[in-house]
């Protein structure tokens, strides 16, 4: 019998397979890149392929129009179905692999098969909307992994994370009357979408699993690793999960094209870290990573290689970091804006 492997990640040759207008930046070779980071990692990764999501994966997320007018898209492409967000011929095929892929591993790991992963996806999910794409986004993978858990696995209370450099507006929607789900996302703001402000809490039964830290341009390894401890960590600890997915875009990269912040490859390591522990101490060490935003070669390799070496319990030398561009003055009111709205 094969030795069991206890991380994995989720990726295919047919993730380049979604294919826009030159020079959008979410093209192809962002997989890429991460694909190289996962090929200089060799057999101590364990790998397998997606399978398509099916219809109800989809629909517990996604309205019925939403699914057809993906794949009408698909049949008529090229075609844009928001001002950036398009979709080529086997657009409707991918983005199903993309969601299912996210599901199959959140699955395994629930199930015990894995202990975490990582599922080098695209496209991105977390703007996509119930009833519309959004954001270079189709479907919401992790939305949909996140229902899948807690329908096919009775895992009840799971948290998200994105720290994705824009806020998930598409699934803090999903989840914000949903005491079961905690979304809680860092984001540089004001920013693409517009949401996630600190006063965006929840509504009804769920205010107070809406998480939102907006952060100014600029932030980096400092501030990232600050707020990651001081403010997701009691949020996580407060929540008690049995199961943590990060949207894990690496948009906040200093390489970045479409975003300003400033983090490097070790601060990545730095907050993948921290919420590996988090895992470990909350729910048995169960996580997912599920590739969202990054749009630099540089930041995708990096921001990969980053959660790679804490999943796998790597400790290769330490690079240098980015310098602090906030004043502990203006980080602690950032903190205790967020933690006085939370009562943390
Ligand atoms: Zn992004």
């Amino acid at each position: 019998m094969p030795a069991k492997r206890k991380t994995a990640v989720v990726e295919d040759k047919r993730f380049l397979d979604h294919r826009g207008p030159a020079g959008h930046p979410e093209r192809p070779e962002r997989i890429s890149a991460v694909g190289a980071a996962l090929d200089a990692r060799g057999a101590a990764l364990g790998r397998f392929a997606p399978r398509a999501a099916t219809p109800d994966e989809i629909l517990r997320v996604h309205s019925r129009e939403h699914l057809e007018q993906v794949a009408e898209a698909s049949q008529r492409a090229p075609a844009l179905l928001d001002a950036d967000t398009y979709v080529s011929a086997r657009s409707l095929e991918v983005a199903l692999l993309a969601a299912g892929g996210t599901t199959e591993l959140a699955l395994r790991v629930a199930r015990g098969e894995l202990d975490s992963g990582l599922a080098a996806v695209r496209p991105p999910g977390h703007h996509a909307e119930s009833d519309r794409a959004m954001g270079f986004c189709l479907f919401n993978n992790v939305a949909i992994a996140a229902r899948a858990l807690q329908e096919q696995e009775s895992v009840d209370r799971i948290m998200i994370l994105d720290w994705d450099v824009h806020h998930g507006n598409g699934t803090q929607h999903f989840f914000e009357s949903d005491p079961s789900v905690l979304y809680a996302s860092t984001h540089q703001f004001p920013f693409y979408p517009g949401t996630g402000a600190v006063g965006e809490i929840g509504v009804g039964r769920g205010e107070g699993s809406t998480f939102n830290v907006p952060l100014p341009a600029g932030c980096g390894d400092h501030e990232y690793v600050g707020v990651l401890e001081r403010l997701v960590a009691p949020a996580a600890q407060s929540f008690r999960p049995e199961m943590i997915l990060i949207s894990c875009g690496f948009d906040a990269h200093r390489d970045d094209p479409l975003a300003a912040m400033n983090v490097t490859r070790e601060g990545f390591r730095d907050m993948a870290a921290i919420v590996r522990a988090l895992a470990e101490d909350l729910c048995g060490g169960r996580i997912v990573f599920v590739l969202e935003g990054g749009y630099a070669v540089s930041g995708l390799r990096d921001g990969a290689n980053a959660v790679l070496d804490v999943m796998l319990g790597e400790d290769p030398p330490k690079l240098p970091k980015s310098e602090p561009v906030l004043s502990d003055t203006v980080l602690d009111a950032v903190v205790e804006q967020v933690a006085s709205t939370h009562s943390l």
